[in-house]
């Protein structure tokens, strides 16, 4: 029997989990790497585990490319405008992975020089645990962030709703 007699005629989705599941196989990632979790980055990123796979191929390095921002590493106070201002260059879909503890927290360095979290300055959409995280809880943690951005709302509407939240949260 041919292969055309085993698929199905018509294939039948709802437009949003169509438009989903496209947005979640094309990432376009903008790596903001500051500190030791990079050579993690570049682990996932590297043939052993590659992270193409997933669809979230080349980095950009120009946030107006750019659809996933990974927040690599520590961020003190003087860089901290920087990376809001390269976060509000990103256009709308866009979403934020906080990578390692440092990202998300300070990490050990809890002092007066370094942001303790970075969802202090931006909305965060995935938190990645480790110090580093090793390469699977990464490809764990963009797995996760993809399911997300499946379910998510895609209208315009929504984008905007989303924003307002960030307004009540006084992050914008
Ligand atoms: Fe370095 Fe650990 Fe901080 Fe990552 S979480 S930047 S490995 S100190």
């Amino acid at each position: 029997m041919g292969l055309e007699h085993q698929l199905p005629e018509v294939i039948t989705t709802r437009l949003e989990s169509a438009v989903g599941w496209a947005r979640k196989h094309s990432l376009f990632q903008y790596p903001f790497v500051t500190a030791c979790c990079g050579m993690e980055y570049m682990a996932t990123a590297a043939a052993r585990y590659d992270i193409s796979r997933f669809g979230a191929e080349i980095p950009r390095f120009s946030p107006r490319q750019a659809d996933l921002l990974w927040v690599v590493g520590t961020v003190n106070h003087k860089l901290a405008p920087f990376l809001r201002r390269i976060y509000e260059q990103m256009a709308e879909p866009k979403w934020v992975i906080s990578f390692g503890v440092c990202a998300s927290t300070g990490g050990f360095y809890d002092n007066y020089a370094t942001v303790q979290g970075i969802d202090k300055i931006i909305p965060v959409d995935m938190y990645i645990p480790g110090c580093p995280p090793r390469p699977e809880q990464v490809l764990d943690g963009l797995l996760k962030l993809q399911e997300k951005i499946q379910n998510e709302p895609w209208d315009k509407y929504a984008y905007e709703e989303k924003r307002r939240r960030r307004l009540a949260e006084g992050i914008e």
